[in-house]
């Protein structure tokens, strides 16, 4: 197999490729995703952790971000008010379908009842157009 490389930055890298192919000793999966612990792809020292798939990858972006954001890598971000937190005490959407390997979300039901009551006009509207079988006027 030849490679070509380096290419520049981002993830899935040849260059990467290429040298976890050299730890691993076998030829990387197509599933399987290089991921730069420092998040920083021009450092290839020490720096790449072979995933098996993107969810896991995904799950190590969101560990590092929690991480760096709010000291915890444990913690999620509420997606109405964007506050790290414990996630026992937010309510947790699961992504499905095509999204399903993006991991879940988390809010703060406090949070999305603030936001329903901003939004309550529009809910109730669409509801309303829904029932009526017009739910694509908005
Ligand atoms: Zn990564
Ligand atoms: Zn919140």
């Amino acid at each position: 197999m030849t490679y070509v490389y380096p290419k520049t930055g981002g993830h899935g890298n040849t260059l990467h490729r290429y040298l976890a192919e050299k730890a691993l000793g076998r030829e990387l999966k197509g599933s399987e995703q290089v991921h730069h612990i420092d998040l920083d792809p021009a450092n290839t020292n020490n720096n790449l952790v072979i995933c098996p798939d993107q969810k896991y990858h995904f799950l190590l972006h969101t560990r590092t971000e929690a991480l760096l954001a709010s000291g915890n890598p444990d913690y999620r971000k509420c997606y109405l008010c964007k506050v790290w937190c414990n996630p026992a005490t937010m309510s947790q959407v699961k992504r499905k379908g095509a999204y399903a390997g993006k991991g879940d979300y988390f809010y703060h039901k406090a949070c999305a009842t603030a936001n329903y009551y901003k939004n309550r006009e529009v809910i109730l509207d669409n509801r309303q157009a829904r029932r009526e079988g017009d739910w694509r006027r908005n």
